[in-house]
């Protein structure tokens, strides 16, 4: 099979397909004007809106198993980049994707388009375009969101809005926990030992992560800063902090059992984010009209740095390193 062949059957889908989106739940008119086929895909941003852009890159041997079912990789590769979107507030709208194949394996195109798609659906997210070509296995997507212009502003949610004073939450704690997908990676690389059940029961958070893409939608009116957990739950505060100017003590005491992998782990894809305390309340409704745990860990600081606290409120030793691609 060719280039344009594989196109066609895989990523090239009728246009009832991609005539509409959704929208912050409702359906709309994505306004694609060219798709799939011409040297460009054209398409019309909704009047008042500005475009969030993000690309993210999934590597073979580096961000996933060779052994991965397609059909997770094909989910994973687009739900990573709608997260970016999330810690943005952004909506989805479309997105682009540049694949290197070492060969035309039709079961495995077959599974990833299924895994890929399902997620664009659920997201209102359109294939617009892309690359194709030969070579070690390479999954780079670009997503393009959106979010209102507020009075000559952009509306986008920011790593760099933290005030001394505002709370610092997760999404998706408890059930969800952050720590799990690190957790499940230490298992099958074999650095943990543990029962078939017990990777079983966290395998999901590292190969299927759910993208927080409503609950981002709906904290950009509410947070002051917000970013997606990709490299551990403290350096990606971190991230906040030195954008923000601030520091931040944090509680551990919400860290289940022996979750060693809450703070560092990394691949979590939960939303951290900071909001002032008079909006408690409102943050309750949306994690509920979300259907998403929020979880308060702790408060920024005008004194810079990263302060951990255990259950007495007592300083503990930061001896927990987030996952940096060039440290390792
Ligand atoms: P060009 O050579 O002009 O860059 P290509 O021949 O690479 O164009 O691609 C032909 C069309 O198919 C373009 O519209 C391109 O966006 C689209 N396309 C290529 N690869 C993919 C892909 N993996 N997914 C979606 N669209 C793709
Ligand atoms: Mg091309």
């Amino acid at each position: 099979m060719g280039e344009f062949d594989l196109i066609a059957r895989y990523f090239n889908r009728p246009a009832s397909h991609i005539q509409q989106g959704l929208h912050e739940g409702r359906s709309v008119d994505i306004g694609l004007d060219i798709g799939i086929g011409d040297d460009c895909a054209v398409f019309t941003p909704t009047a008042g809106m500005q475009l969030c852009i993000s690309s993210d890159m999934l590597v073979e041997g580096r961000h996933f198993f060779s052994d991965v079912s397609p059909e997770a990789l094909g989910h994973k590769a687009l739900a990573v980049n709608l997260s970016d979107l999330a810690a943005c507030g952004a909506a989805p709208r479309a997105f682009t994707l540049a694949l290197a194949l070492p060969a035309v394996n039709e079961a495995w195109l077959e599974g990833f388009s299924r895994g890929l798609f399902a997620l664009a659906d659920a997201h209102g997210c359109t294939l617009i375009g892309g690359d194709t070509t030969q070579g070690p296995l390479n999954i780079c997507i670009t997503v393009f969101g959106e979010v209102p212009r507020v009075n000559g502003k952009s509306g986008a949610l920011l790593r760099s809005g933290a005030q001394a004073g505002d709370d610092i939450y997760v999404s998706g704690t408890g059930v969800d926990h952050v720590g799990q997908a690190r957790l499940a990676l230490e298992i099958l690389r074999g650095n943990i030992k543990a029962d078939a059940a017990t990777l079983e029961a966290v395998r999901h958070r590292l190969e299927r992560p759910t993208p927080r893409v409503h609950l981002g939608v709906a904290l950009r009116t509410i947070a002051t800063s917000c970013i997606d957990i990709s490299d551990g739950l403290l350096g990606d505060l971190g991230h906040i902090l030195k954008a923000s100017h601030v520091g931040a003590n944090v509680q551990t005491h919400w860290i289940e059992g022996s979750q060693a992998f809450a703070l560092s782990g990394g691949d979590d894809y939960e939303l951290l984010l900071t909001a002032p305390p008079h909006q408690r309340d409102a943050l309750q409704a949306v994690s509920e009209k979300t259907c998403t745990r929020l979880t308060r860990i702790g408060v920024i600081d005008a004194q810079l740095g990263l302060r951990l606290l255990d259950s007495a409120g007592l300083p503990l030793l930061n001896r927990f390193n987030s996952f940096d691609h060039f440290a390792t």
